[in-house]
């Protein structure tokens, strides 16, 4: 919705005008998966599709919080007391972001918000990241806080791993928090250090959500990270970002065979990563290729966090865009999206072939989102 609709929309409900904008964008990652809680390395690109908040200081200290999104539902709570779960779902990534600010001992105010969003839920794009940064830069902003993107994103993580109990490593918030439109973002996820890399300007981001059915994630999700914490444990590293391919080969009989594969997963992933990096700031689609194909293969065959449907879309994908495009799952896994990279002209052909193909064999219809890359969390006067 453009901006002055909004702003009505936030005077009609709370009968006073904004005072400022927070927005945060959702993200998608090129490469490096389930490398960011193994302190490895990621390189995620921010979106186009932004999550804004509108919001006005209170003189008490309730927090009233609308959605667009969720209009038959709203949330308020104090943040005189200390705050705990609500009823409202999409309302608890709000008190989380409350409560990971005042445990950290920052005293808080009210204020009146509205939420509007187009980042896909669910999706894969992490609309809840850009959710939690963009809260957390109003907080930062009426409370005069002064945190840096950085603490911002580190908080958004502890609101999802404390307060939500999922356990999320800092990828998807710090990419929200300080993603510069033109460029992925290489992260070191071990200092969080971070460089941005251009992305040519004549290469599309082509995700597509399979729309699976994702069941058993969490449950799923949380075991591959104790198999890879398992895994540092017996090869005496703190994390797997201090374990190397020889270091693991030496003590692959030590390991069960779930934790070999998964280590060997990270580990490969995080020289992907390096080298992909170094590929795309040389526009070489022919080592994107690889490394993204070499990465959906060792998720698939090592990490085992693929299904028939992302499989079968990347095959489709590969196939349409041959040696133009390179293409490989991204996100979570067990079902969501997957990413290409190709060239603009060769878009359509993706499209078709998804038309074409994916429905009649996996009985499911997939979103295409043609993307561009933009800029981090924004937080502006009205
Ligand atoms: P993803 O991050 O991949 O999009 P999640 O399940 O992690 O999926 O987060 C989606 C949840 O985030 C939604 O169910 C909702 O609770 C919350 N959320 C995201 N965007 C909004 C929004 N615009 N308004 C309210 N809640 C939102
Ligand atoms: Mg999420």
């Amino acid at each position: 919705m453009n901006l002055e609709l909004l702003a009505k929309k936030f005077e009609n409900i709370y009968s006073v005008k904004p005072q400022a904008i927070s927005s945060a964008p959702g993200r998608v990652n090129i490469i490096g998966e389930f490398t960011d809680y193994n302190d490895g390395f990621v390189l995620p690109c921010a979106l186009e599709f932004r999550t804004v908040v509108l919001f006005k200081a209170r003189a008490d200290n309730i927090v009233n919080v609308h959605s667009l999104d969720y209009p038959n539902e709203s949330e308020s709570f104090s943040v005189d007391n200390k705050i705990v779960q609500g009823e409202s779902q999409w309302g608890n990534y709000i008190r989380a972001i409350a409560f990971v600010l005042q445990r950290a001992g920052y005293t808080l105010q009210g204020l009146d918000i509205l939420i509007d969003s187009n980042v896909p839920q669910g999706a894969g794009l992490s609309s809840s990241a850009a959710l939690e940064v963009a809260i957390c830069g109003a907080f930062n902003n009426v409370c005069k806080l002064g945190l840096s993107p950085q603490q911002i994103a580190v908080l958004g993580q502890e609101a999802e791993n404390d307060f939500m109990n999922c356990q999320c490593g800092i990828m998807d918030q710090l990419i929200s928090a300080k993603g510069d439109k033109g460029k992925a973002l290489l992260i070191d996820c071990e200092s969080l250090e971070t460089e941005s890399i251009a992305i040519p300007d004549d290469l599309s981001l082509v995700i597509i959500n399979s729309n699976y059915p994702r069941k058993l994630v969490d449950s799923e999700y949380n075991q591959r990270r104790q198999d890879c914490e398992e895994a540092a444990r017996i090869l005496g590293v703190e994390t797997l970002r201090g374990a190397n391919m020889e270091m693991l080969l030496a003590i692959k009989s030590e390991l069960s065979e779930n934790q070999f594969k998964r280590a060997h997963h990270v580990i490969s992933e995080n020289s992907r990563v390096i080298q992909a990096t170094e590929a795309l700031q040389r526009s070489d689609i022919n080592s994107l290729r690889q490394l993204m194909a070499e990465s959906h293969h060792s998720l698939k065959h090592n990490f085992e966090v693929t299904v028939p449907a992302t499989d079968g879309l990347v095959e489709i994908c590969q196939n349409a865009l041959g040696d133009k495009g390179a293409v490989r799952m991204t996100g979570g896994g067990f079902g969501g999206a997957i990413v290409c990279l190709c060239r603009s002209e060769d878009v359509l052909k993706v499209k078709s072939a998804v038309d074409e193909s994916y429905e009649k064999q996996f009985n499911l219809q997939a979103s295409v989102y043609v993307c561009k890359s933009g800029g981090g969390l924004k937080v502006l006067a009205l």
